[in-house]
């Protein structure tokens, strides 16, 4: 069994409908079980600023589907959520990132864990914090300890444990 996170992220068509559906999926995923849900987030686009503003969630699996098996699901989801790849960073029904698989380095044409800006984005740390803050990233810090370099940049909207 490997834990795994993901990032959900939605800022078209309904976003907090999208991201519960695509919960509701993760939730049904064969060899997999949802283990924890963040809070609902809102945050302000990254790229193009001409869109509306998104909300993020994170879950975590405990699965034994393999890292390929699951970006192939994650995207099949996507697709039945009527993902339309409109620009680099623009708005989206739903996208779903791997953000970690156990501790796992991979870097390759599809898939690279850990997702390589996830250190970057407080939409990823402080739904990962809420989840696990004891969490060592990938370059050794302690998620908790850099979660307040983000402060202010994210809204911590409602929580989404009915869904577990
Ligand atoms: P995005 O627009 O962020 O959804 O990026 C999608 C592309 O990133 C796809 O072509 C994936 O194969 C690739 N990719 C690389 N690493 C990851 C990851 N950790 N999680 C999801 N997609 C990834």
């Amino acid at each position: 069994m490997a834990v795994c996170y993901i990032g959900l992220g939605a800022n078209l068509n309904d976003p907090e409908q999208q991201i519960r559906d695509a919960l509701v999926a993760l939730k049904q995923l064969p060899q997999t079980r949802l283990t924890a849900v963040s809070s609902l987030y809102g945050s302000k686009p990254l790229g193009p600023k001409d869109q509306p503003d998104y909300l993020n969630a994170v879950a975590q699996l405990q699965t034994e589907l393999e890292p390929l098996a699951l970006l192939d699901v994650l995207q099949a989801q996507e697709q039945a959520q009527g993902r339309v790849r409109k620009r680099h960073w623009g708005e989206r029904n739903i996208d779903l990132d791997m953000i970690l698989y156990d501790d796992l380095q991979l870097r390759s044409e599809r898939l690279n864990l850990p997702h390589h800006e996830m250190h970057k984005r407080s939409f990823v740390l402080l739904p990962l914090a809420e989840i696990n803050p004891d969490l060592t990233l990938p370059d050794g810090r302690n998620v908790s300890a850099i979660t307040p370099e983000f402060d202010g940049e994210l809204h911590r909207l409602k929580p989404l444990t009915e869904l577990l």
